[in-house]
């Protein structure tokens, strides 16, 4: 599986796109900005988007996605629950002093226990609430890693302190979904290094006594 992480705009939010070698089929999670560069690395790799996922509505996040939507067609994965988040685009765009971004229409609702495809890899959707109400993180065994969204960092979690976060709610979900899985999982955030699924059981002053 083709991987590449690619921090994008003035938050740098890790932006991931797995490519199939055999199908040449891509997902992109969390196109936030910076689409030119997303669009050279699908050409470099010759790679054709079929999922475009957004792993929660805040502006860093989904912020480039109708842009990204327009070159490639492909359909774009929300959880429902973010729908109010992402109708708040224009106050999210004031809280960062920043333009409100073209609005994407949502196609397919992405929800626990869904199951997407790249190529033959499978991508297990895990809603993961707390963060906001819609966070979902996606896990694909195949490749033993996770892209955990806002909800869980090297070292730390996401914020609730934004409309839609829960404290308690962000805890139970990173305890109930995330560290089930294995220890030696990757874990992919949504800004900052990659962890381990151990590492942050270990050394995580958030998930200490869990
Ligand atoms: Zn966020």
């Amino acid at each position: 599986m083709i991987h590449e992480i690619l921090p994008v705009g003035m938050l740098q939010c890790n932006c991931s796109v797995f490519g199939d070698e055999a199908t040449r089929e891509a997902m992109v999670v969390d196109p936030g900005d910076d689409i030119d560069a997303i669009l050279a690395i699908l050409q470099r790799h010759a790679l054709r988007v079929t999922a475009i996922v957004i792993t929660h509505a805040h502006i860093d996040h989904i912020g480039g996605a109708a842009k990204l939507k327009a070159a490639t067609g492909a359909p774009v994965y929300m959880n429902p629950n973010d729908h109010e988040l992402q109708r708040m685009m224009p106050i999210q765009a004031a809280w960062l002093g920043t333009e409100t971004p073209e609005p994407v229409d949502i196609d397919q609702p992405a929800k626990d226990g869904d199951t997407l495809t790249i190529g033959a890899a499978e991508v297990h959707v895990l809603h993961t609430p707390g963060h906001t109400q819609g966070s979902i993180s996606l896990w694909m065994p195949s490749e033993n890693k996770l892209v955990a969204g806002d909800t869980l960092f090297r070292g730390s979690i996401g914020r609730t302190d934004l409309p839609g976060g829960d404290s308690h709610q962000i805890l139970r979900s990173i305890h109930e979904k995330l560290l089930a899985l294995p220890d030696d999982a990757i874990v992919i955030p949504g800004h900052g290094e990659n962890t381990t699924i151990a590492r942050e059981k270990r050394t995580n002053p958030f998930l200490a006594g869990m």
